[in-house]
C-alpha cells in the first residue's frame, strides 16, 4: 500500500490545496492530510475549524483522511507508514523554502521522499493569506474557496454579504 502525507496549515483550505490533495489521491493508495498545529504563524482559524473545513472539502475522496498533528512531519509520516510527503509548488518563490524543508526532512528521514506537484495554472497565485486579505475587505472569494469556507471567512471578519 502506497501511503503519502500532505502536510500544511490550511488556514483555511483553498481550491489550490484541494487540487493537490485530489491529484495525490489518484497516485497514492491512501493520503493523510495533516493539519499542523505547531506553526510560528498565528492562525486565523483554530485547528478544529481548519480540520472541519478540510474534512468537508475532501469528503468525496474515499482514500483521503484528515487529521491534526503536533510535531515533526517526518515523525507523522513514519507513524502512518508513508513513503512520501507531498507538497505543492506555485512559483519560484516557493522553491527555496521547499528546497530547504525537503533537504531537512531527508536528513531526518532518508527513507521518506518529498514529492512536489506543480500547481494547476488557475491556482498559481492562490494562497490562504491572499484569500484572507480579500475576504477581510468583503471581496468575492467564491472562485478560490468552497462556499462553507467563504461563509466562515466573512463571519470571522464580521463582513455581511448580500446573497
Ligand atoms: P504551509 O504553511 O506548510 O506552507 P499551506 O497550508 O500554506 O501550508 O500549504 C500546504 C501545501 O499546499 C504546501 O505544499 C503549499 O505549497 C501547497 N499549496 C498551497 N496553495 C497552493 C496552490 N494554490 N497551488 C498548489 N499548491 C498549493
Amino acid at each position: 500500500m502506497k501511503i503519502s502525507v500532505c502536510p500544511g496549515s490550511f488556514d483555511p483550505v483553498t481550491y489550490g490545496h484541494i487540487d493537490i490533495i485530489q491529484r495525490a489521491s489518484e497516485i497514492f493508495d491512501h493520503v493523510y492530510v495533516a493539519v499542523l498545529q505547531n506553526r510560528g504563524k498565528t492562525a486565523c482559524f483554530t485547528t478544529s475549524e481548519r480540520l472541519e473545513m478540510l474534512k468537508d472539502c475532501v469528503k468525496h475522496l474515499t482514500n483521503v483522511s484528515v487529521e491534526s498533528f503536533d510535531g515533526l512531519v517526518v515523525d507523522y509520516a513514519r507513524e502512518k507508514g508513508a513513503l512520501a510527503i507531498v507538497r505543492g509548488l506555485r512559483a519560484v518563490t516557493d522553491f527555496e523554502y521547499e528546497f530547504k524543508l525537503a533537504a531537512m526532512n531527508r536528513n531526518l528521514a532518508p527513507e521518506i521522499e518529498t514529492v512536489f506537484m506543480m500547481t494547476s495554472s488557475q491556482y498559481s497565485f492562490l494562497s490562504s493569506s491572499a484569500v484572507k486579505e480579500v475576504a477581510s475587505f468583503g471581496g468575492d472569494v467564491s472562485q478560490w474557496v468552497a462556499p462553507a469556507v467563504a461563509e466562515r471567512l466573512y463571519a470571522k471578519y464580521k463582513i455581511a454579504r448580500k446573497g
